[in-house]
């Protein structure tokens, strides 16, 4: 695959300062596709300088005009969606319509709605005798995951630059070609040199020198719950602005009035899609004990048709396919029931893991507290309403979730009481505008709308 080997810093592609490199490896063949440069403090230092030089002038480009170039790069990822899509499918191994659709097709719904927001946002209040004015915090690191190589970018990058913010991005080391790609669309978009900048590497190198820059003035990181924390604890030492979006474990709640085939299809394809690594995805299935076993034989049935390497891609990496396997075998160890799959690799070559459903999980079992970002459904049985949500809100993480009944009045009465950032009532559908972000240890901040255009503004009142 092509690959640049430099970093893309104040509009042009420079060499590394070092000359270590990172191997980029199809996850579906295990085979070397590309290979690029791996960062360290000095090329950080040198992008967030190139940042830092061209935010007076974004700052006060009229934001109009800032919508137009961010309209622009939504244009340039509609042209070069089929060759985006490709690249995730390369070094993620995600199937290439799932490619197409999710990893290719959202950040286009994402950018175009900053672009709108740019456009329309109020960045001045008026608040009794004061104009309260809403202006860029600055330059911002953004650290990002490989899971939507694309769509984590493009959820931070799209509004910080609507907010008149500039960018020093340090992608996730197993997927930076699709970074690379970003890059090049900034520039054919006509982005400002040293706007957005691209500096790949590996996390405790270029990841944690960016975290650390006393002149980043805000650092957005996606990933692992335990890296943020580290990350949290850096940005708070230095006074400095943080947005973490970290793990969840996610419940489906399915409640006695719902329509159970539909609640447990739509619920085992959250999982499956993008072989179970997603933040968001709703790993722990709720049902009452009358149709417990209904919907255990449902959820096995319909796990049935994803077959890896068809219809579900492998996991990233060897260390992710080890981690989810372990998980698999913590699970049967600690007396779980498996109605699919289990803990033998399904594919002899391949990150590949086996989609798997465990019955009989109960709520503090390994595999229904810890994330597993692998295709691993538990299924947990609730006495009544109150057991549910007892259920659902028993874990660190606060990110996302289920409800389904009868009619949306009764999902809403039980997704109000739940500790989550965000709830799809009776199955949902993706809202580009709707604030994502976690509750307790899945995060700090929102993204996606307005507000997650707010967390790259700082307020100055003018009191008259
Ligand atoms: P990670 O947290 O290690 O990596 C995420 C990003 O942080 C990458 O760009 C990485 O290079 C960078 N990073 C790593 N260490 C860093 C450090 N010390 N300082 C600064 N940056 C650093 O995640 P991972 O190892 O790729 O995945 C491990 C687990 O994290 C997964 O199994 C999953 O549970 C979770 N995860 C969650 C999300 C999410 O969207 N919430 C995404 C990916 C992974």
């Amino acid at each position: 695959m092509k690959a640049h080997d430099g970093m893309y810093i104040g509009g042009e592609w420079r060499p590394a300062a070092g000359a270590d490199t990172i191997a980029v490896v199809n996850p579906a063949d295990e085979q070397v596709i590309a290979h690029v440069p791996a960062g360290t403090a000095e090329d950080v230092d040198a992008a967030v300088r190139a940042a830092r030089a061209a935010f007076p002038g974004w700052a006060v480009t009229p934001p109009a005009e800032r919508a137009t170039r961010i309209a622009a790069l939504r244009d340039v990822l509609v042209a070069r969606q089929d060759e985006i899509a490709a690249t995730v499918t390369a070094e993620l191994g995600a199937p290439l319509q799932l490619s197409q659709t999710v990893h290719a097709g959202v950040p286009i719904l994402v950018a175009g709605s900053y672009a709108e927001l740019a456009a329309s946002y109020a960045f001045e209040e008026q608040h009794g005798n004061s104009t309260v004015l809403l202006e860029p915090v600055g330059v911002v690191g953004a650290i990002t995951p490989w899971n939507y190589p694309l769509h984590q970018i493009v959820a931070k990058v799209a509004p910080a630059l609507a907010a008149g913010c500039t960018i020093v991005l340090k992608p996730a080391e197993d997927t930076p070609l699709t970074a690379q790609l970003f890059a090049e669309a900034t520039e054919e978009a006509g982005l400002p040199a040293g706007v957005f900048n691209l500096v790949t590497g590996l996390g405790p190198v270029a990841g944690q020198a960016l975290a650390a820059h006393e002149d980043v003035d805000l650092v957005s990181f996606t990933g692992s719950t335990a890296v943020g924390k580290q990350i949290g604890a850096t940005a708070g030492g230095a006074v400095k602005r943080v947005a973490l979006e970290l793990g969840g474990k996610s419940a489906n709640v399915i409640l006695p009035s719902a329509d159970l085939a539909k609640a447990v299809n739509v619920g085992v394809a959250n999982v499956m899609s993008n072989s179970g690594q997603t933040c968001s995805a709703w790993t722990r299935m709720l049902v009452d004990g009358e149709r417990y076993e209904e919907a255990v034989a449902l959820a096995a049935a319909a796990v049935a048709k994803y077959v890896p390497g068809e219809r579900v891609g492998p996991v990233v990496n060897a260390k992710q396919q080890a981690r989810v396997r372990g998980y698999i075998e913590k699970g049967v160890e600690e007396g779980a029931r498996v109605v699919a799959g289990g803990p033998k690799a399904p594919l002899a070559t391949g990150y590949y893991v086996s989609p798997t459903v465990f019955a009989d999980v109960t709520p503090e079992m390994t595999i229904a507290q810890e994330e597993i970002f692998g295709p691993v459904i538990s299924i947990l049985k609730y006495e009544d309403e109150d057991d549910a949500l007892r259920i659902a809100n028993g874990t660190v993480y606060g990110l996302a979730g289920a409800v389904w009944a009868a009619d949306d009045a009764e999902a809403v009465a039980f997704a109000r009481r739940m500790d989550t950032g965000q709830v799809d009532i009776n199955g949902g559908r993706f809202n580009p505008l709707a604030p994502f972000g976690g509750y307790k240890q899945s995060g700090v901040g929102r993204e996606l709308g307005s507000h997650g255009l707010g967390e790259y503004l700082q307020t100055k009142s003018l009191q008259f």
